[in-house]
């Protein structure tokens, strides 16, 4: 805990003992840019000098610790100062009229001083800051059956975590500012003394991430993360099926420390169309027929999902269920050329028939009495 009484605040800040707090704020400014590890990138001293000028300024921008830590340095002559009221609540931070969006001019926002901050929170004593991907992730989303043939673009909104709000991500609550840990001096690490046997650990003050909070943000609780939603706009190509994973590169969760964002993936849920079925580049449609269709032959008008109905020719004594394939009314495929609509016959048997009908029926019946239409098949099932 010593550390701190050899250390010249003002010398940090390149500012003279009798700075106004203006001209602190201003020093403060142009040094913490200069230092700033967005701009220093991998480098431990800019992260060092950053840690340094803001623990300098913590002081100096606080009007009652700032007269503590003069009284201090007149007395000892610039020793014997230790950092006051570190676990004060509501000490410290970088004051209320500090503008963060200022300092770090361009990078404001989601991906601002908040990311950076939470960047050296997790990192802990030491360690790189590496770029990470984000995470990828997977969304559902129902198309209509039309929709999903001809392709549509559609808003997802995607639900996940990210750095809070509230506190921009650094866990204090605003408008204040973590600070530099006083038991570690941000390192992260503590040395203690076993036995004769040197030992660092990691520091109980700070949880080795190398700053505290005082006034935990009262959204995330001091972690810096929350669940928030975006929607995110994500083009289906024509022609996905029921099932299918579609992915949407980079449009996964942000990546952390400049790393790319992961890619998100859509399963599509394809409605059932009340007419028409599908089986790839294919349509399908169950047509009704009647018994003189089939036996007599007819022509017949048939839906097309796009477009008018077209007429299939039905021949003579067509068979109950026979398939026709009608080029071109399908599916558009990918190549440009659509695939087939096929259509299935199926009789419709009368269910309530006029005197007439049924008249015509019963001839019928007494016409053909003399053919067993099972006759054939009962004959080879005795053979076996
Ligand atoms: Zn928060
Ligand atoms: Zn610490």
């Amino acid at each position: 805990m010593s550390a701190n009484s050899q250390k010249d605040y003002y010398k940090t800040l390149g500012v003279p003992k009798t700075a106004t707090a203006a001209e602190i704020k201003k020093s403060y400014r142009d040094l913490a840019r200069k230092w700033h590890p967005d701009a220093n990138k991998g480098s431990a001293e800019a992260e060092e000098r950053f840690k340094n000028i803001t623990e300098a300024y913590n002081v100096l921008s606080d009007e009652k610790q700032r007269k503590e830590y003069d009284d201090a340095r007149s007395m000892f002559g610039g020793g014997g100062f230790r950092v006051p009221g570190g676990t004060r609540p509501g000490s410290g931070g970088f004051g209320t009229t500090f503008d963060l969006g200022d300092l770090f001019g361009g990078s404001a926002g989601d991906s601002g001083l908040g990311d950076v901050l939470g960047g050296i929170f997790r990192r802990g004593g030491g360690t790189q800051t590496r770029a990470r991907r984000g995470a990828d992730v997977e969304t559902e989303t129902a198309l209509s059956f039309g929709d999903a043939i001809d392709g549509v673009t559609v808003s997802l909104r995607l639900t996940g975590e990210g750095p809070c709000k509230v506190c921009s991500g650094t866990g204090a609550k605003p408008p204040s500012m973590p600070k530099v840990c006083p038991d570690c001096h941000g390192t992260g690490q503590q040395a203690r003394n076993l036995g004769g046997f040197g030992l660092s650990e990691p520091c109980k003050t700070c949880k080795g991430r190398g700053m505290v909070v005082d006034d935990p943000c009262t959204e995330c609780h001091g972690s810096g993360r929350a669940m928030s939603s975006r929607t995110v706009q994500a083009r289906i190509p024509p022609g996905v099926a029921d099932g299918q994973r579609i992915r949407i590169p980079d449009r996964g969760a942000p990546g952390e420390s400049g790393g790319k964002p992961g890619d998100l993936y859509v399963r599509v849920k394809v409605k059932p169309h009340p007419v028409f079925g599908r089986s790839g580049s294919e349509l399908t449609v169950t047509i009704p027929v009647t018994i003189t269709e089939l036996a007599l032959g007819a022509d017949i008008k048939v839906p097309t999902h796009h477009g008018p109905a077209v007429t299939i020719h039905i021949p003579p004594g067509t068979p109950n269920g026979r398939v026709f394939r009608v080029p071109g009314k399908g599916v558009r495929r990918k190549d440009g050329a659509a695939g087939a609509l096929l259509v299935t016959v199926e009789v419709a048997v009368p269910q309530d028939l006029n005197k007439k009908a049924r008249s015509a029926l019963e001839d019928l019946r007494a016409a053909t009495a003399g053919a067993d239409p099972r006759e054939d098949m009962l004959r080879r099932a005795a053979q076996e």
